[in-house]
């Protein structure tokens, strides 16, 4: 970027809900899409005299992604109440971590064409969420509880983000690690994930930063990127104009495409944090720590690059393949029946993938399972890979394919039977009559019957035309209805004109 020119300095604060069985510091189940203020007792409800207790399941994920993200986790954090005003919160403050954090400095790598990328990680903090405000209806505004207390972690980057294209592509990878790592569903629609940015404009090369304004409600990967990429437009546009950068607070308006500018914007002092007295410090010992780090899934990028080696599979195959932890055990799973590595990718990419789209979100592999699916997240089948057939099945008809028993085409046909009928690809088949037909006599006998009905083309090939090849390997296929191996009646062919 040329000195003068205005560069972006970008930073994402994300907050994951955790799926834990219970909330964060009472017994009260944190199952998405109950019935309104079904899941709620004193301790959530903030009635006087009731006191939290910390959850160490949710202690315990915090960790992992602290982890995960190579956080130094902290061996005493301290909660602290964040007070302020919201109809949707009764206490009126919120437990949550302010100068003594969980997890701090930290980084999270990704790639953005084809390089890796670091941004790091400022701190990582545990704290609850807030109720739900429904809006509307016959009964004007009102308010559900449920919500009250299911556990968050706070992700905040470092200002290192340099464009609305990184910001996504960050997101994206921090989604795919919280599903990894199965602590958090990722569903930004259904706010389980949800995102402010922190954006501010300076001339390159200069190092002191901006001011900065922040961007809420940001519910989708487009959004962030859109955001983003108004906001600098109009911080650009500002400065340029000789004006200045007021400390604001935009939210992202999703049905209008548009960023809504409001004047106030907090500081952290006025949230007047102090230590939570109903809580001890949180101590986490080595041992927890290292317990933690032994049961960490091999991480995304790691996973990408021994898809590379040990499989030899194209960068594309391998991205693809790894987007979601289930699917790439499916892959796994079906290459160790003893099919060939690269077509099995094929197999899965294409026919596979395509089925679970065709299915729609519903079955998609949870993210995005819709109220459902949301009942069973917390038995953690939101992480699950909703395959259309077992990997051992697909396994069997890969190998069909692969040694030329059927042929491609025809292994699509047993696919989509397969899916349908759940039986084995040798007996669908078999039933279907495709097995592909390799017998010489057979196959010359088709030959000899092609030969007699297209003398033209015989001369021409005799005459030197010899990519009539084709040709005549064609005809044979279609007198076999698709079941003629089509290298052995190449062979045969090239044999009877050439004797
Ligand atoms: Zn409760």
């Amino acid at each position: 970027m040329p000195a003068g020119e205005f560069e972006p300095v970008i930073g994402l604060e994300v907050h994951a809900q955790l799926v834990t069985k219970s909330k964060v510091f009472c017994a009260c189940p944190s199952v998405y899409g109950a019935e309104p203020n079904t899941q709620v007792c004193p301790v959530c409800l903030g009635l006087p005299g009731a006191l939290p207790v910390i959850n160490r399941e949710a202690v315990s994920m915090a960790i992992m992604m602290g982890l995960a993200t190579h956080c130094r986790i902290a061996p005493r954090s301290v909660f602290a109440r964040k007070n302020y005003f919201y109809p949707d919160c009764p206490k009126n403050y919120q437990i949550s971590m302010y100068d003594k954090p969980l997890c701090e400095e930290g980084h999270l790598e990704f790639e953005i064409e084809g390089e890796r990328r670091r941004v790091g990680i400022e701190r990582i903090h545990l704290e609850e969420d807030a109720g739900k405000l429904v809006h509307g209806g016959d009964g004007g505004s009102m308010v559900d509880f449920n919500r009250c207390g299911v556990p968050l972690i706070e992700i905040v980057s470092k200002p290192e983000i340099r464009s609305p294209e990184e910001a996504s592509k960050y997101l994206i990878a921090l989604r795919q690690l919280l599903r990894y790592l199965e602590v958090c569903d990722g569903n930004m629609e259904e706010g389980s994930l949800r995102c402010d940015v922190n954006i501010s404009v300076r001339r390159a090369g200069e190092a002191a930063l901006g001011t900065k304004t922040e961007i809420k409600n940001l519910n989708s990967f487009k959004a962030v990127e859109m955001g983003i990429r108004f906001e600098i437009e109009r911080q650009t546009e500002v400065l340029r104009s000789g004006g200045r950068i007021e400390q604001v607070t935009n939210l992202w308006d999703s049905n209008a495409k548009r960023l809504l500018t409001m004047r106030s914007k907090e500081y952290a002092h006025d949230y007047r944090y102090f230590p939570e007295p109903d809580l001890l410090p949180l101590d986490v010992d080595a041992a927890w720590i290292e317990r933690s780090r032994q049961i960490l899934p091999e991480m995304p990028l790691e996973r990408e690059q021994r898809f590379r080696e040990v499989y030899g599979l194209p960068a594309y195959d391998a991205i693809v393949l790894c987007a979601e932890r289930g699917l790439a055990d499916y892959y796994e799973e079906t290459v160790k029946t003893g099919c060939d590595p690269k077509l099995a990718a094929n197999w899965v990419m294409r026919e596979v993938l395509e089925e679970v789209k065709s299915r729609g979100p519903a079955a998609e592999a949870a993210g995005g399972a819709g109220a459902a699916g949301h009942a069973a997240i917390h038995a953690r089948e939101a992480f699950a890979f909703r395959a259309p057939i077992a990997p051992g099945l697909l396994g069997e008809l890969v190998r069909m394919v692969q040694s030329g028993v059927i042929s491609g085409s025809a292994g699509r046909d047993v696919f989509k039977e397969m899916v349908k009928s759940g039986k084995p690809a040798g007996s669908v088949v078999e039933n279907l009559g495709l097995a592909q037909v390799s017998g010489t006599i057979e196959l010359e006998q088709w030959v000899a019957e092609v030969i007699n009905e297209n003398p033209n083309e015989v001369s021409r090939y005799k005459g030197g035309k010899t990519q009539l090849l084709g040709f005549f390997v064609g005809q044979v296929m279609k007198k076999s209805a698709g079941k003629a191996n089509p290298k052995l009646t190449g062979d045969i062919v090239k044999k009877m004109l050439e004797k």
